[in-house]
């Protein structure tokens, strides 16, 4: 399980998370929703231990993020896909999805490429696994992204607006592999601004605002009139968002 518990985050005179509470359990899926500014990447960067927690704990299956002997387990096991792809500009597509096999899990690197080559067909890029970032396109670099993090086998996939600098044709591309790990029993915490395809997917949504997690629901009821809905912070958002 991956647990946060009453997560406070300051930067500067800013509270950016505020007592946040969130747990999920193996195979879940778990979509974030929040206005831009709400604290959606820094609780991903503080689950990452990326961030210096102000208050509360993180744990990923029982590794403390906050302490520094437990952080490279914790972040084993969750791997984490980004807005911008992140890929080394000068190594091809399979080269960047086996190198933290190879670097971090001391994998063969003969080893690490026929997996890393298996990962690049399950999101329809074996016809690109020897191209550079630069011959890609966005959806497929961003395609690589995700396979980079699946190499890593995490028990948790951690997705922060990944599609938010593509274009519709390649966001639909990327949805449908997150689906397909969606459906296969990934589990994902997934920030997001594709409200639809996060209801079609998502055990539960969580909506952040101001740095409080107003609701944590199952998705069905988030939906509802007399669930999600009924908050006016979040009918607005959804309205918004149509
Ligand atoms: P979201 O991902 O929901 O758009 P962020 O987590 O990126 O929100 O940011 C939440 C708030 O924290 C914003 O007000 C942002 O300006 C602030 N913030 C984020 N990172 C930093 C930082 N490194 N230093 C100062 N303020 C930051
Ligand atoms: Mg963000």
């Amino acid at each position: 399980m991956l647990t946060v518990d009453k997560v406070r985050k300051v930067f500067g005179a800013t509270t950016v998370l505020d007592g946040v509470d969130l747990r999920i359990r193996p195979g879940e899926v778990v979509s974030v929703l929040g206005s831009s500014g709400s604290g959606k990447s820094t609780l991903i960067r503080c689950i990452n231990g990326l961030e210096r927690l102000d208050g509360g704990r993180i744990t990923v299956d029982e590794f403390d993020v906050s302490k520094p002997r437990e952080l490279a387990e914790a972040r084993k096991r969750s791997g984490t896909v980004f807005q911008l792809f992140n890929l080394y500009p000068h190594m091809t597509a399979v080269e960047n999805v086996m190198l933290a096999p190879v670097e971090v899990l001391k994998r063969p690197r003969r080893e690490a490429e026929a997996q890393a080559r298996a990962i690049l067909a399950s999101v329809g890029l074996s016809p690109r696994a020897d191209a550079y970032p630069a011959q890609l396109s966005g959806g497929q670099r961003q395609r690589v992204g995700l396979a980079r993090a699946l190499a890593m086998e995490p028990r948790y996939l951690l997705l922060d607006e990944v599609t938010s600098a593509l274009d519709p044709e390649m966001t639909a591309e990327v949805l449908a592999i997150l689906g397909e790990l969606a459906r296969g029993g990934t589990t994902m915490l997934f920030v997001t601004h594709e409200i639809e395809f996060a209801r079609r997917i998502s055990d539960r949504i969580v909506f952040l605002d101001a740095g409080r997690l107003l609701v944590d629901l199952p998705t069905v009821e988030f939906f509802s009139p007399a669930g999600g809905l009924a908050n006016p912070r979040i009918a607005q958002f959804l309205s918004k968002m149509h």
